[in-house]
């Protein structure tokens, strides 16, 4: 047996009998006002660690104090990388500072795709989120042709390799990854539970070569509350990034309890 199935194996196992509790992170994107951000915590109830909710901007100042008093972290979608000046319609690390925020979300493949946040503006934001104290969760992710056409191990390769370029080895510990493959997001149906377990695998092996190392690793994709617990039984997920399902309190709190008992 070659060296690179031994060190799968052993991590196979380590994955499988020593996991940590799943991650539940919520991506809000562009919904929820304040009152229904409101109605949502309200619904949810409160959590013990481990979940986190991403959103819109216009809410965080009310809903941070009823997020901190349910045990949720939070932070906002985007940032910006420099601390103040003329970038119309950016929000700054101080003012995300000032609301409590711990966790930031960085790369999403709608603010990569519409946007047009390239993998040059993502090294210094990363960089910049996790030298100002903040965990920052990047996104990473193929597209259907990049999947079809084999280029999927490259295109994911070359994102963590250049989001995360400017980090010394010592602030890797503040990243997470959210491996969302973009052709899962939104539809309705996520990838299957081969593909996850190939892709995060790759993806487990492609960080020890890169940094010595593994990070978390999320799964994000179309989960919901009737596919979390086989998601979440793969041994390379380390939790997920949930957009749909995240809106609806009762949904969301159905994966948070899936996500204790695996
Ligand atoms: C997302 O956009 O991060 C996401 C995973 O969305 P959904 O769960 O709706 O596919």
């Amino acid at each position: 047996m070659d060296r690179t199935k031994v060190d799968q194996i052993i991590h196979e196992v380590v994955a499988k009998y020593f996991r940590k509790p799943l991650i539940v992170a919520g991506n809000w994107k562009m919904n929820m006002t304040v009152r229904e951000g409101l109605d949502f915590l309200e619904k949810l109830g409160s959590t013990e660690g481990n979940v986190l909710i991403f959103p819109p901007y216009t809410t965080l100042a009310v809903l941070a104090p009823e997020m901190k008093k349910r045990g949720i972290l939070y932070g906002p979608q985007n940032f910006h990388y420099e601390d103040s000046g003329a970038f119309t319609g950016e929000i700054s690390i101080p003012m995300i500072r000032e609301l409590g925020c711990s966790f930031l979300l960085a790369g999403h493949s709608e603010r990569r795709g519409y946007y047009n946040e390239t993998d040059e503006a993502l090294g210094k934001k990363v960089a910049k989120g996790i030298r100002s104290g903040f965990q920052v969760m990047l996104c990473i992710g193929e597209s259907l042709e990049e999947r079809r056409s084999g280029q999927w191990q490259r295109r994911l390769t070359e994102q963590i390799a250049l989001d995360l370029r400017k980090l010394e080895k010592e602030e890797l510990d503040s990243v997470l990854i959210a491996y969302e493959p973009i052709w899962a997001i939104g539809t309705g149906v996520s990838a299957s539970l081969e593909e996850i377990n190939e892709t995060h695998s790759f993806l487990k092996m492609t960080m020890r070569e890169m940094f010595g190392r593994d990070l978390p690793l999320l799964y994000g994709g179309s989960v919901n509350e009737k596919n979390a617990q086989e998601i979440g039984s793969c041994p390379y997920v380390d939790g997920f990034l949930i957009g749909g399902a995240s809106l609806k309190p009762e949904k969301f709190r159905k994966i948070i309890e899936v996500s204790r008992g695996v």
